[in-house]
């Protein structure tokens, strides 16, 4: 199982397979060239098209244990299909009902978490998504986020969601949805069947025991994905999110270049990746938000976005209207 896919930076038909390293280094300067847009893979196709310039970076939380970096020279391989329906296959509902009753000590229920409908088939959505955390910064962004009556969808790290479950507690309370991604930020495209599956359902039980709810979404780590990746989420019932919108949050520490990326980037339906655990990008959040209020946009999870319906083992990058 040498083949890969590199899930980023879309809108050409290049499929772009590289390793994180050699990825990292070939990240062009010019920056709005770094935005990813592309049309979600169809079902069954198998391919997935992109300019590949975008790459995740690797999960570094502040003050936690070494962060799991990709392996470098990943080079080209083809594209395999990426988790066509099986028939049967139970979906994901995007709903994510909590199966236990608050822990003594949460806080309250927040407003912001109340009941809403949203419908991104009238409305002009986007979904803000927030990889690797809970990072120290993650609570200053739900407050930010609660002040504004915005929802967004965290894909979390298993081993940060472990150290923080209360931070997990926050998110579902405050109307969020919190998505997989692995243990420790692993590299699952290079994986195995078994550490693919190992890495995922440790997170599972982490959010679960953190917050009461199993996660229906996964991001795979740096967009590294292949036909195992594909298989296994489709086993354990997670669809996979990658993006549509990558402002390079990772790269360039800098909220004005952050805030103006994915401004310019988004179109409706898409879904914009962000980290949680960089600073300036937490700092970006209010002026995203009211550039993106002022041009109309609603703020979905990814869920209320791509419907309740998503097929496990599949990628979405924005939504099909
Ligand atoms: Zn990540």
């Amino acid at each position: 199982m040498a083949s890969r896919v590199r899930f980023g930076a879309m809108g050409t038909a290049a499929v772009i397979l590289c390793g994180w390293l050699s990825s990292f280094g070939s990240v062009p300067a010019a920056a709005d060239r770094s935005f990813s847009a592309a049309p979600a893979p169809q079902a069954g196709s198998g391919n997935v098209r992109g300019s590949g310039k975008s790459v995740e970076r690797p999960a570094v939380a502040p003050g936690r244990r070494g962060a799991t970096v990709g392996r470098p020279g990943a080079g080209s391989a083809p594209v395999r299909p990426g988790g066509a329906g099986i028939p049967g296959t139970p979906a994901p509902t995007g709903a994510l009902p909590p199966t236990e009753e608050p822990r003594a000590g949460d806080p309250p229920v927040s407003e912001a978490g109340a009941p809403r409908h949203i419908d991104c088939a009238k409305q002009k959505c986007v979904a803000l998504t927030f990889d690797d955390g809970p990072g120290p910064k993650t609570g200053t962004l739900l407050r930010m986020l609660a002040e504004r009556n915005v929802r967004a969808t965290f894909f979390v790290v298993g081993r940060n969601a472990a150290a923080e479950p209360a931070v997990i507690r926050r998110e579902i309370a405050d109307g969020h949805v919190v998505g997989n991604h692995s243990w420790s930020h692993a590299d699952l495209g290079r994986a195995s069947a078994a550490t693919v599956r190992s890495e995922l359902v440790r997170t599972q039980r982490a959010v679960r025991h953190a917050a009461g709810v199993t996660p229906v979404l996964m991001r795979p780590p740096y967009g590294s994905t292949d036909r195992t990746v594909a298989a296994v989420t489709r086993d354990l019932g997670l669809a996979q999110i990658l993006w549509a919108v990558d402002p390079l949050d990772w790269k360039d520490r800098n909220s004005a270049i952050v805030t103006r990326r994915v401004v310019r980037g988004t179109k409706p339906g898409y879904i914009v990746l962000m980290h949680d655990i960089h600073p300036t990008t937490i700092a970006a959040v209010p002026g995203i938000i009211r550039a993106l209020k002022a041009k109309g946009y609603v703020f979905a999870t990814v869920p209320e976005l791509l419907g309740t319906h998503l097929k496990p083992g599949h990628r979405y990058t924005k939504r099909n209207h």
